[in-house]
């Protein structure tokens, strides 16, 4: 049985080579974080080493299990931090992990029917690392199978985009999110459904935070101290805007996750504007949001909007974080500034 839920457009795409035993050299799979592609990568490993003959994975079998509980000595997942050489706080795939991924890929497999290497975060590989691979997949040995997972493919060398069978894993259903959490918490369906609504698609991270009651308290807090922001004078909001360029020398990722919170506040706002309150993100704070667009137009809103891109785009392209965090706080529209 495949564990990947809500992908099946993918399943279809795969299962035909691999009735015949014969997969791709290389996958590439792609989407947002927690979206599922490890869980796809664990599948495919599963599947094309199998006792069972058909194309899903039987899960029970000696094969499955020891891939399952990650003893399966022919499957290897190399990822940042998940290396010998470098230790845990290291940011790229080098060198020397593809040497030894090269040195097991020469060898026939050990216990399974193929070799499965998984690249978790294939975009941090160093391009001399990114060259070294190339050549293999150039030339791929027989019973290997490469599965390269990334969030952004775009920071992948083309050459080696060309060589790989991409995959994309897609949203997953808000309707289908909540089926899944209530079948495996049971309980509270309110909290399912806002889990389902914040995951935006991603099953992983609404399962993780099902089991995490930080995250929604977290989510919470955010959401206070963007209010505060929001209604606070120049003061409150450069030193926000400090506090967030701190965050992103720091951690870049929980810095875009904070931006992300901003546009997905302010989309609501539109949405409110619009009259289309059944498509909210953040239903559960319905009276903030409408007292907060009652104080602003639909103009104001969409360009601030339009303002949140650009400001992700800049720290994208290494503009100063503060700088460009500076001028969003002195665009955010709001009575306090104008007084
Ligand atoms: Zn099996």
């Amino acid at each position: 049985m495949w564990k990947i839920r809500g992908q099946d457009h993918i399943l279809r795409q795969v299962e035909p080579s691999l009735k015949l035993g014969q997969p791709a050299h290389a996958y590439l799979l792609v989407g947002p974080p927690h979206v599922g592609k490890m869980t796809l990568a664990l599948d495919l490993a599963q599947a094309v080493n199998c006792s069972d003959p058909s194309p899903a994975p039987c899960g029970d079998c000696t094969q499955c299990s020891r891939i399952a509980q990650g003893q399966h000595s022919d499957v290897r997942v190399v990822g940042i931090g998940k290396g010998a050489d470098d230790g845990p706080t290291r940011t790229v795939i080098g060198i020397g992990d593809i040497k030894e991924v090269l040195h097991q890929v020469n060898l026939k497999p050990y216990e399974g029917a193929f070799t499965v290497i998984i690249f978790d975060g294939a975009e941090a590989m160093s391009e001399e690392a990114a060259n070294a691979l190339l050549k293999t997949l150039e030339e791929p040995p027989g019973q290997v199978l490469f599965l390269l997972l990334t969030a952004d493919e775009d920071a992948l060398l083309a050459t080696i985009r060309s060589r790989c069978r991409r995959l994309r894993l897609l949203p997953v259903p808000k309707t289908q999110i909540e089926h899944q959490l209530a079948s495996k918490h049971g309980g509270n369906s309110e909290e399912s459904e806002r889990l389902a609504r914040l995951s935006r698609g991603c099953l992983g991270w609404a399962i993780t935070a099902g089991e995490d009651p930080q995250v929604l308290e977290e989510h919470d807090s955010q959401l206070d101290r963007l209010r505060e922001v929001c209604q606070g004078g120049l003061d409150q909001r450069f030193a926000y805007a400090g506090e967030i360029a701190n965050l992103f020398s720091k951690d870049r990722q929980a810095a875009h996750q904070v931006l992300y919170l901003w546009l997905r506040w302010w989309r609501d706002l539109l949405l409110i504007k619009e009259g289309a309150e059944d498509y909210l993100q953040n239903s559960h704070r319905l009276d903030d949001l409408r007292s907060a667009a009652s104080g602003l137009s639909t103009g104001e809103t969409v360009d601030f909007i339009k303002l949140l891109l650009e400001t992700l785009a800049a720290l994208d392209s290494n503009a100063s974080p503060r700088l460009a965090l500076e001028i969003l706080m002195l665009r955010l529209p709001g009575a306090s500034v104008r007084a």
